[in-house]
């Protein structure tokens, strides 16, 4: 058997970290075991779909890295994968439903499921349909249709019994078949409901595991009963505990509700992660660790060291938080990883935002400093402003800032001075020369023989700055003139 899943996401906007994790382990499981992944557009509530949605979407699964086998851009043998694209399908068996006499349709108007609403509101009866069409006859469906009212058709859940979900992370479930209404599954409109083209199309498209939030476990039990009205096996059900907001209570939701529980900076969704300066690899490394486990106490691990060990039973079924505050450490332990070359490539968008104009030779230069200073790639902008003039000089300095207990005023100067001499002239301008020539000037003007004090100072003149790339990077950086010029405007000081 080859293994088939499927992500299923509405188009109602941008991914969302919780459905990020959904696709991720159905992604995992996949791969693992050599399956094949599927992309599927739920557009069938057309009322909620956002237009731009489903690029959106897919842009942000790319930028994750999970790439999907089977979808609307790359298609498959089981397409087309957006829903509102198999409507004939969903009639088509809807009609087979009817049929059958595992289906039924419904003429009752809004006004009329408001009104029965209101009535089992007021006798303290259980809501949902009653089934009051279930038991038109024939003739009275036909009359009604001959007079033009609009039906939609709803599925005939067995009346009794229980139906039971056996589900690989939560055990087995038992529901009371009264308990579920007889649901739509069509719409009046010819367009099916969720459940109708979920269960279809997971049939018709081979899906062998289900993997979902387990917001949609309530669902198990009516589309087990479809599965079984069709005379199809189901797949395997596996429901993944709950990502919740940070309080603990309830779903992990919209932006401002997580924000107004933490107090603290929260992203929900996928893009907020990624315009922050997140690694998709420490995205999906920090969310693999959400209700499952690596083992061996393990915090960092790649997707292909996680693959052998990933299986659903391992799955946790107890909701949980995400552990925003340990996304920062995550992130930045895959960026000590990361070649020079390939910081330099992920900060420079962050820096053009910013308005930070450096070139690829200078930022080449202050990556190896970087690498262990940044937790997100736009703390590189503090670091990095100094080298823009305009930015410069925002740091008032006195002259007395430029000296130390070990560096009294007169030193100071003198060092600054003898810098500035050097540095106008030193051949060839690089790190070995400027580091040699600036350590003797320090030593020879510090009063316990030392540079330290004095690399110190020169790293406040010529930056202007209390965080900035070490010193002789920093000024190999901005180049013979700018750092000349910057000196003078310190020795001025005096
Ligand atoms: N379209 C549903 C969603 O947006 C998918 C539910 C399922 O996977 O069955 O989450």
């Amino acid at each position: 058997m080859t293994v088939r899943v499927r992500f299923a996401p509405s188009p109602t906007g941008y991914l969302h970290i919780g459905s990020a994790r959904t696709a991720l382990f159905n992604w995992m499981y996949a791969r693992k075991h050599n399956g094949r992944f599927i992309l599927r557009i739920e557009d069938t509530d057309q009322k909620r779909s956002v237009p731009g949605a489903i690029e959106a979407i897919m842009d942000t699964l790319r930028w994750l890295g999970l790439d999907w086998d089977e979808g609307p851009d790359v298609g498959g043998d089981f397409g087309p994968y957006i829903q509102t694209e198999r409507a004939d399908l969903y009639r088509h068996w809807s009609q087979w439903l009817l049929d059958n006499d595992k289906a039924y349709k419904c003429f009752c108007t809004s006004e009329e499921l408001s009104e029965m609403r209101k009535e089992q509101l007021a006798a303290k009866k259980p809501l949902g349909y009653d089934g009051r069409c279930r038991w038109l006859t024939a003739e009275q469906v036909a009359a009604r249709e001959a007079a033009g009212e609009s039906a939609t058709i709803r599925f005939k859940m067995p009346r009794d019994g229980v139906t039971i979900i056996q589900d690989v992370i939560r055990g087995s479930i038992s529901y009371n078949n009264e308990q579920i209404i007889d649901s739509v599954l069509l719409k009046s409109d010819g367009l099916p409901t969720y459940h109708l083209a979920n269960v279809i199309d997971d049939h018709l498209m081979e899906i062998t595991h289900i993997m979902r939030a387990d917001e949609w476990i309530n669902t198990a039990p009516l589309h087990i009963n479809l599965y079984r009205a069709f005379g199809w096996e189901p797949p395997v059900y596996a429901h993944l505990s709950l990502v919740m907001n940070p309080s603990g209570k309830g779903k992990l939701s919209k932006r401002t509700q997580a924000f107004q529980e933490s107090g603290e900076e929260i992203f929900v969704q996928v893009e907020e992660f990624r315009k922050a300066g997140f690694l998709p690899e420490a995205l999906n490394n920090f969310l693999s660790n959400v209700g499952w486990s690596f083992g061996d106490d393990r915090e960092i691990f790649s997707m292909e060291e996680a693959l052998p060990r990933f299986s659903l039973e391992a799955i946790n079924p107890a909701p949980s938080r995400l552990p925003y505050a340990k996304l920062d450490w995550i992130n930045g332990q895959y960026i000590q990883n990361m070649a020079p070359e390939a910081l330099a490539e992920a900060i420079k968008p962050f820096l053009a935002e910013a308005g930070l104009v450096v070139s690829d030779d200078v930022l080449l230069l202050v990556m190896p400093a970087m690498l262990t200073r940044l937790k997100r790639f736009p703390d590189a902008i503090p670091f990095l402003d100094f080298l823009v003039d305009a930015k410069d000089g925002t740091l008032e300095i006195t002259a007395e800032d430029l000296t130390h207990k070990k560096l009294p005023a007169d030193a100071a100067l003198r060092g600054l001075q003898e810098a500035r001499a050097f540095l106008s002239s030193v051949e060839p301008f690089d790190l070995d020369h400027i580091s040699q020539g600036l350590m003797k000037i320090g030593e020879a003007v510090s009063e316990n023989g030392k540079a330290g004090p004095f690399l110190g100072k020169m790293r406040l003149a010529v930056t202007q700055k209390q965080v900035s790339p070490p010193l002789f990077e920093s000024i190999v950086a901005l180049g013979r003139e700018r750092a000349v010029a910057r000196l003078d405007r310190s020795i001025a000081l005096f």
